[in-house]
């Protein structure tokens, strides 16, 4: 547990898969922290974070980023429409591109803002029907899409299914992106980072593991 203990972690693994040290970023998940943990690792010189919400985001990280200017922060959460123009405002990356509206709404709002986070196409690895994400099968139209629009996406994002061995998730996962060239895999969480990393994984999103339980919001 710790934020030293899951980098030592990582290392090993980006070591064991015979991948260069450093190559994986950890996302350090602070959804639903207490703030003095969050700050803890913050004045420890980590700078990528991860959120899952818009509006608790906003009411955190402008004040953090003033004091920590290197700071980044990804959302990784379900992402309305219609925070579309606030979630381009706030984040340096967006991991859950996951439908074709909010493609449309994102591209009207990066060229009006100027701005261009990160993109990574959400992938419903599981075919879970209450799930987010395109389904692999569509994924060839949705890039399509993305390139018409002008959206360039850094690559793709799964969360497997929770009651399955997220292996073949990884797997799947991975050759989609090859497929389509893409080079960034967001995959791995606390439970699951090393498997994700033997498989390719350049984004792990860790947040139990780093900070202890989430203080339920
Ligand atoms: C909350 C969350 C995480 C972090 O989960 P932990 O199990 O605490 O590491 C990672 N990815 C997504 C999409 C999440 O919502």
């Amino acid at each position: 547990m710790g934020l030293d203990d899951i980098t030592r972690r990582i290392r090993a693994a980006e070591i064991a898969a015979g991948r260069a040290p450093g190559s994986v970023t950890l996302i350090a998940v602070s959804k639903l922290q207490p703030p003095e943990r969050v700050e803890a690792v913050l004045d420890a010189g980590h700078t990528v974070f991860g959120e899952n919400y818009v509006q608790e985001a906003q009411g955190k990280w402008p004040a953090w980023r003033q004091a920590h200017p290197a700071a980044s922060v990804h959302m990784i959460g379900p992402l309305q429409s219609n925070k579309a123009r606030a979630a381009v405002q706030l984040f340096d990356a967006i991991h859950t591109l996951d439908r074709v509206t909010l493609a449309r709404k994102l591209a009207a709002q990066m060229g009006e803002q100027d701005r261009h986070p990160q993109l990574f196409v959400q992938v419903n690895t599981g075919d879970e029907p209450q799930k987010a994400g395109i389904l692999a099968d569509e994924l060839p139209g949705f890039l399509a899409l993305c390139a018409e629009l002008r959206l360039r996406p850094e690559g793709l994002m799964c969360i497997p299914p929770e009651d399955q061995d997220p292996v073949p998730h990884f797997r799947l996962l991975r050759d989609l992106a090859q497929a389509h060239g893409l080079p960034g895999l967001s995959m791995g969480m606390s439970a699951d980072f090393e498997a994700a990393i033997a498989h390719g994984a350049t984004h792990v999103r860790v947040g139990s593991a780093i900070f202890g339980a989430r203080v339920t919001g």
